[in-house]
């Protein structure tokens, strides 16, 4: 189901993910679009939150991958923003996650979009200066690419 949403605070995106990590059924990939600072790492807190983890939720800068347990599913949190090329992500055993029994969330996934599964829901996060700081409106659409993956 396709929707935007508006949100005014950090908390209010917080929660939206809060949300989403009650909803959110095994296997499922979101991808998380928008530029730095825009709330993606917010987002994803929110999540795990939702899910169930207590861990604290940030975006270290060298870890392509954090995996965090002990919640309804695991989280598998990607951000991609300093992958250098694909290979990497299969050194770290992407697919495993991605057609796994958690959740992935994956932070810039437009750098590896050729590895995403044929269904996955992409979460776009943007601001917009005219109405403030704070503001970001999100939206979420679920997408069904054409791929020829081969297994
Ligand atoms: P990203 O992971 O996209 O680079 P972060 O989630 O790390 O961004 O940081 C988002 C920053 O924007 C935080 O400092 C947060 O407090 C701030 N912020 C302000 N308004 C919002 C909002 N409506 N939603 C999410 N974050 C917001
Ligand atoms: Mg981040």
């Amino acid at each position: 189901m396709n929707r935007t949403i508006e949100t005014y605070s950090p908390e209010e995106t917080f929660s939206l993910g809060v949300q989403l990590g009650k909803e959110a059924a095994p296997g499922q990939v979101y991808s998380l679009t928008g530029d730095l600072g825009v709330g993606k790492t917010v987002f994803t807190a929110g999540v795990a939150k939702g899910l169930g983890i207590e861990d604290v939720v940030n975006s270290p800068t060298f870890t392509i991958l954090q995996i965090y347990e002990g919640g309804r599913l695991p989280l598998y949190h990607f951000d991609v923003y300093r992958i250098g090329d694909v290979e990497e992500m299969e050194e770290i055993g992407y697919e495993d996650c991605f057609y796994g029994e958690g959740i992935c969330l994956v932070e810039w996934a437009d750098l590896i979009e050729e590895l995403l599964p044929e269904r996955y829901t992409r979460i776009t996060i943007a601001k917009n200066p005219e109405k403030g700081f704070d503001y970001r409106k999100i939206t979420v659409e679920d997408v069904l690419r054409k791929t020829e993956r081969r297994r």
